[in-house]
């Protein structure tokens, strides 16, 4: 089962090396933490050169720095609403605090994954109106906050029967400073895998450059009209074929694509088609549990599951590109 595109995770699993969160708190560089945010990111982006001084400070710190700075003007997605979450302004996601609706041992993800120990974050940067996930997604007072170091020690204590960190929602990306503040309190060996709609702006994508070890991502509309007209999203296609381009050149891969019914040559064949052309070495799972739920009765051509002949229509045009299918 150990798979080449996910060999840097499987050496993670094995003891072989570090989750890139831990090299990150390792690397020291030097900053000060009062800096315009412009020189911060000066620094971030080209962190080797800095010299060392007492107090320790590492990448890991920088990021998290950065990260506060963005909270007071939020731009963690391609929304930018530029709001200050930290002073309680809702940007279109209306996250503040982040919540989470629930946390468990997740044994129905790919089989590279499980056991995967998956916290839901409620709220999302989306309006899909057949989100499967649409309690927690669409409201973003869900759910409980659990302080940082409570969170850190959960995760410390599933670490002999997960595989894994999966950060998913609703949406991780509104939840990035909290996400930091976990990792800050934890210290095991274990890949952070981020589950996302991947509609991250580039700053948040440079944030989780080093931190990230698998990128789950979800690579849902082959173009722009789909993705308003379905989940009231701008400019689709750049943004989230930019993020795979830029996640493929960071870490490891697996790009999940849910085939949606009457949409095999709009959306399904465009997205597999940009990945081979686009993306080396990366799993792919093509995914048929599609279930019109929330608001999908309001959109007749999906207001119903996919047929089978539509399902392996899709198989077929992958298997053709010779994309690396997961396993089901
Ligand atoms: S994360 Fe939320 S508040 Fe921030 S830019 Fe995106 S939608 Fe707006």
């Amino acid at each position: 089962m150990e798979s080449k595109a996910l060999s840097n995770y499987f050496r993670i699993l094995k003891g072989e090396r570090n989750a890139n969160y831990l090299e990150s708190k390792k690397l020291e560089i030097n900053f000060d933490l009062n800096a315009q945010e412009e020189k911060l990111w000066e620094i971030h982006d080209n962190p080797a050169g800095e010299k060392k001084e007492n107090p320790f400070l590492s990448l890991f710190d920088l990021k998290i720095e950065l990260s506060n700075r963005m909270l007071e003007k939020c731009r963690f997605c391609e929304r930018r609403c530029r709001v200050n979450r930290a002073k309680a302004q809702k940007g279109y996601c209306g996250v503040l605090k982040s919540k989470i609706a629930s946390e468990f041992i997740h044994m129905g993800e790919e089989p590279e994954l499980v056991p995967s120990y998956t916290i839901f974050f409620s709220g999302c940067t989306f309006n899909c109106v057949f989100c499967q996930n649409w309690d927690i997604s669409q409201y973003p007072e869900a759910g409980i906050y659990v302080e940082p170091r409570v969170l850190a020690k959960l995760i410390e204590q599933r670490i002999n029967k997960i595989r894994n960190l999966n950060l998913v929602g609703g949406e991780p990306t509104p939840n990035l400073p909290y996400i930091l503040d976990v990792l800050r309190h934890t210290s095991v060996n274990l890949p952070v895998i981020w589950n996302s709609n991947m509609y991250m702006s580039e700053e948040a994508m440079k944030l989780l450059n080093n931190i990230v070890d698998v990128y789950l991502t979800d690579f849902k509309y082959g173009n722009d009209d789909c993705a308003k007209k379905l989940s009231n999203i701008e400019n689709y296609f750049n943004i989230v074929s930019r993020n795979h381009r830029i996640a493929n050149n960071q870490c490891e891969m697996i790009i999940r694509h849910l085939v949606l019914p009457n949409h095999i040559e709009c959306c399904t064949k465009p997205v597999l088609k940009w990945i081979a052309e686009n993306l080396k070495n990366v799993k792919v799972n093509v995914m048929e549990q599609y279930k019109p739920q929330y608001k999908a009765k309001e959109y007749p051509e999906i207001n119903r599951k996919i047929t089978k002949e539509e399902f392996d229509e899709a198989v077929n045009f992958a298997e053709k590109l010779e994309l690396d299918l997961v396993e089901q």
